[in-house]
């Protein structure tokens, strides 16, 4: 255990640093929080959710993101799944900017876009992560992207262009049903979704008082 969190008014369950290309995965109750802190700033957090009473419900970005009205997540938006169920609200946010177009890198992916092989991917940290739930390859699908800034312009253009998240920026999510989460933090080097040099974070589960 590190020091105790800043500003958390509750029951610690679970807080530690997870470093660069790292994984987590684990259960949540209704109620319960998760604060994801963005240590360095500028580092991308991938973020697949799933009820736990039946894991094949699952998150929906596409829902999500109609029923935000918006194309960026943030504050009093819900991460809701394909059975119009809100699994989490955003209940604080600190950057105010995140994604959940982009997707997840993979090797395939990098291999595509950059021409290289191998490279360490969240694809295959979601897989690591997710195998600890009982759940695989089946159950990747489109995921949020923490403190990742995925602009669309007018005519249309995307790109993943350089976080806004500061060091210590942080962003809460509070489970609205029994849950399944796993996130991997981005370990991408060939574009600017971790700033080009991937950096750890902090996870902080609690109950709130
Ligand atoms: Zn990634």
């Amino acid at each position: 255990m590190s020091q105790p969190a800043a500003g958390i008014a509750g029951r610690v369950v679970e807080d530690r640093t997870i470093p660069a290309n790292g994984d987590w995965s684990g259960r949540m109750r209704a109620g319960q929080v998760l604060r994801l802190v963005d240590l360095e700033g500028q580092q991308a957090i991938d973020f697949l959710c799933y009820s736990a009473a039946d894991p094949s419900e699952r998150y929906n970005a596409a829902d999500s993101l109609k029923l935000a009205g918006s194309l960026f997540l943030t504050t009093g938006h819900g991460l809701y799944s394909d059975m119009g169920r809100r699994l989490f609200t955003i209940v604080a946010d600190t950057c105010g900017r995140h994604d959940t177009i982009g997707g997840c890198c993979s090797a395939e992916s990098n291999r595509l876009r950059y021409g290289v092989e191998g490279t360490p991917n969240c694809r295959d940290n979601f897989l690591r992560a997710l195998a600890r739930l009982g759940l695989g390859k089946k159950d990747i699908v489109a995921n949020v992207n923490f403190f990742m800034n995925v602009p669309a312009g007018p005519d249309g253009a995307l790109a993943i262009a350089p976080g806004l998240s500061r060091p210590g920026d942080y962003v809460e999510l509070r489970a609205e049903t029994d849950v399944l989460a796993a996130l991997s933090n981005c370990p991408q080097i060939y574009n600017p979704a971790s700033g080009y040099r991937p950096t750890p974070i902090r996870l902080v589960l609690y109950d709130p008082a």
